[in-house]
């Protein structure tokens, strides 16, 4: 699904291959010019794999990064009898601020829903919530999931729309909306680790060729380290997954970072042409 909307972007369509458009973030030095970036995600966790690497860089840079996440994850344990889902919300609230003060991300804020229910949650109530986040953040970029919500999780499809629609109410002119993406050119190299691990739902992930990501970041030794050791103090979610990797092939699994332009945005074309 992704693949198939992702293609009416002008931007990305008028890329010749092997060419990035202008206002592509491949290094780290790009990412200064996403301005303030909002977060918006579902689970603790989801912020660190998915764009740790990016908030550490952005706050080097002087930007202003903000996270929101939708649920504390209380039921992400494959052994709920140790760790019942207050028990396990409780770690994983002191895990995710210990995260982000590794990677200098000094505002975050809980929307409070509970773990696999945000289907259940009125999209009216949430959407107003991440509007009014939104609206007096005024951020430049909003990063969050795409449809497929990169793993499959229903929490994090309900959470992109939620995103979207909170986006279209509520942000600046041209600010942009970047959807979580795993790059076609890492998936063969990963399909192995992620099957194993279960990090996939059956069909994802949904992968998307590198002429049409937004960010494209391969991240450079001394970010993958600080993502890895943020990821770590998430050790509930982490500790298993790293031990059986071992550091390096973790390090390498998490030290690349990619977004696409929400399908359908008008994007920066060195015209000035925006949302
Ligand atoms: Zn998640």
């Amino acid at each position: 699904m992704l693949d198939d909307t992702v293609q009416t972007v002008p931007a990305r369509t008028a890329a010749a291959p092997g060419h990035r458009a202008a206002g592509v973030v491949v290094r780290p030095g790009d990412v200064a010019g996403l301005g303030t970036v909002l977060g918006v995600w579902a689970h603790p966790d989801d912020e660190a794999y998915l764009s740790g690497g990016l908030m550490a860089i952005a706050r080097e840079a002087g930007s202003r990064v903000v996270c929101v996440t939708a649920t504390r994850g209380e039921l992400g344990t494959p052994d709920p009898v140790a760790w019942p889902p207050d028990r396990l919300g409780a770690a994983r609230t002191v895990e995710l601020a210990r995260c982000l003060d590794v990677l200098g991300v000094r505002e975050h804020h809980w929307l409070g829903y509970h773990d696999g229910e945000c289907s259940s949650v009125p999209a009216e109530e949430a959407v107003a919530r991440v509007a009014d986040l939104v609206g007096r953040i005024a951020p430049d970029t909003v990063l969050t999931f795409g449809p497929d919500g990169i793993t499959g999780h229903p929490d994090h499809q309900v959470v992109a729309a939620w995103a979207a629609a909170a986006f279209d109410r509520a942000a600046p002119s041209g600010a942009r909306l970047l959807q979580a993406a795993v790059p076609a050119r890492r998936a063969p190299r990963w399909s192995d680790v992620s099957a194993r691990l279960g990090v996939y739902q059956p069909g994802y992930p949904v992968t998307v060729p590198d002429e049409q990501l937004a960010v494209d970041l391969v991240l450079p030794p001394e970010t993958a380290a600080r993502k890895v050791r943020a990821l770590a103090a998430q050790a509930t979610q982490t500790a298993g997954i790293m031990a059986a990797m071992g550091i390096d092939g973790y390090t390498a699994w998490v030290g690349e970072e990619a977004f696409v332009e929400r399908p359908g945005a008008a994007v920066m074309t060195g015209r000035g042409a925006r949302r």
